[in-house]
């Protein structure tokens, strides 16, 4: 493991978080204390946290400062126009609204122009943008490329949205039925692939041919931005902020969680260039979320996420984000660890039913995979497989897992060093070779929905 290039810290450290150590004893009662399920055991008791890169960023030194410097007035603080200003300098759109997290911009998007019946066609939804259409009695339509299920097919843009499924969607449902198109960069539910810009520019040509609004999930624009300038021929010299620029020229508006590339821990916005639509969009966040120049947040974290998006586009951060993913996929894949390919931008995915073939997916490897890994080593990661995804077959009434089934390792933005990531690379390393030992578990306790979060779990 030692000759391979380490990825450098583009920074140097100012404030320590201890890491708090347990041994395996502890960790074994906790778990099963927990109901052998990582969402219910203290935080302080995980060793590396790879649940999600989502609000857990490191904020640098200037955003700390601006904190500090946050304009706490109701209406028109001054934090506001700072980040109005470095939302504009990257987005371009006209206007732009806070609110208090993505899911929230999803929520009045949606509730403003979705009507029961309707459809938004995606490249794949994330979750809670599925869920954010559902609720309205919407459909929520995948159109990926087929080759995003073949977890060994690599393909430099694995994220790109079928164009001719797209056309024929349009087609067959009638644009009318079809209030906007979306596009989620990367694609976080589908191995945190990129899609190029050519894919973009082609998505933003058809829907505007059938004069159909087109919005981006941009919630990790940054990540894909680096990948279209590293795997797009004619964008190789371009900067991050350029290719950002013209990922936004092709849209109508953008969704953002702040919580992933603005490099803070909440906050979210939706921007846009429709007045009309801006006008209701407002009417309904000072309903639910608050006054439109702050959308749920306080003024000090407008600031952080105006200062976080100036850092976020920075050419050194984004080359050693994307590169400690790849270095630990690498140091995987290499021992023969079965991963999701190629790398993404957030996070490897392990294939948990290729880890642990003798576990039967009615028994949830994946899930055994993080009750593994976090016994032996403290490492918490997240099953996104049989537990969180599985359905009942309308006709059967049996099971219905979803096509994979992962172990998502998210590595949260400037928190763990080279060493922490061999750390976890030769912890699953090792339980790759132990793997036998590891048993399938059953289901003692589910709630109706969302059962991950709350499922109690016993080994078999
Ligand atoms: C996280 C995420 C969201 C939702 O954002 P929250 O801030 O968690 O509400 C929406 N889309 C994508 C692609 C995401 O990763």
């Amino acid at each position: 493991m030692a000759e391979k290039k380490l990825p450098f810290e583009p920074y140097k450290i100012k404030t320590v978080e201890p890491l708090k150590i347990t041994t395996r004893e502890e960790r074994d009662k906790i778990i099963r204390d927990a109901g052998l399920n990582v969402f219910s055991i203290p935080a302080e008791k995980v060793l590396i946290d790879l649940l999600t890169d989502s609000g857990t960023s490191a904020m640098s030194n200037r955003q700390w400062a601006g904190i500090m410097l946050g304009d706490e007035s109701y209406a028109g603080a001054g934090s506001y126009f700072n980040f109005a200003r470095s939302v504009k300098n990257i987005f371009g759109f006209r206007h732009v609204i806070p609110t208090h997290q993505g899911r929230a911009a999803e929520r009045i998007l949606f509730q403003v122009l979705l009507k029961t019946g309707d459809y938004v066609p995606s490249n794949v939804h994330f979750d809670t943008t599925r869920a954010n259409i559902e609720v309205l009695d919407a459909r929520a339509e995948d159109l990926i490329k087929a080759e995003a299920y073949d977890p060994e097919i690599v393909i430099p843009f694995k994220g790109d949205i079928d164009l001719e499924k797209l056309e024929k969607f349009i087609q067959g449902k009638g644009p009318e039925k079809i209030p906007l198109v979306m596009l989620t960069i990367t694609n976080n539910s589908g191995g945190g692939q990129p899609v190029s810009m050519e894919n973009i520019r082609e998505t933003s040509r058809v829907c505007h041919k059938h004069e159909l609004p087109f919005f981006i999930d941009a919630c990790r624009f940054a990540e894909n931005a680096f990948f279209i300038q590293k795997r797009e021929k004619e964008y190789s010299s371009k900067s991050i902020l350029e290719i950002a620029r013209e990922i936004f020229s092709y849209a109508d508006g953008a969704t953002m969680s702040a919580k992933k590339d603005a490099l803070v821990n909440i906050g979210g916005f939706i921007c846009l260039n429709d007045d009309v639509l801006e006008e209701k969009l407002r009417n309904n966040l000072i309903v639910s979320e608050g006054f439109p120049t702050y959308g749920g947040l306080a003024g000090r974290d407008l600031e952080a996420i105006a200062r976080g998006l100036e850092e976020v586009v920075g050419q050194d951060y984004l080359a050693h984000r994307i590169d400690q993913v790849g270095y630990l996929w690498d140091l995987l894949n290499e021992a023969g660890v079965p991963v999701y390919a190629p790398a993404g931008g957030h996070a490897v995915y392990i294939l948990a039913d290729k880890f642990l073939p003798h576990i039967p997916r009615e028994q949830y490897p994946g899930w055994a995979l993080t009750v593994a890994l976090y016994r032996e080593a403290g490492i918490r990661a997240v099953e996104i497989g049989g537990v969180m995804f599985s359905g009942k077959d309308e006709k059967t009434g049996k099971d219905k897992f979803p096509e994979l089934e992962l172990v998502r390792l998210a590595i949260p933005r400037r928190v763990y060093t080279a060493s922490h990531l061999n750390f976890v690379a030769q912890a699953l390393i090792d339980l790759y070779k132990e793997r036998e030992k590891v048993k399938g578990l059953k289901i003692t306790y589910q709630a109706p929905n969302l059962r991950h979060f709350t499922a109690r779990f016993e080994q078999i």
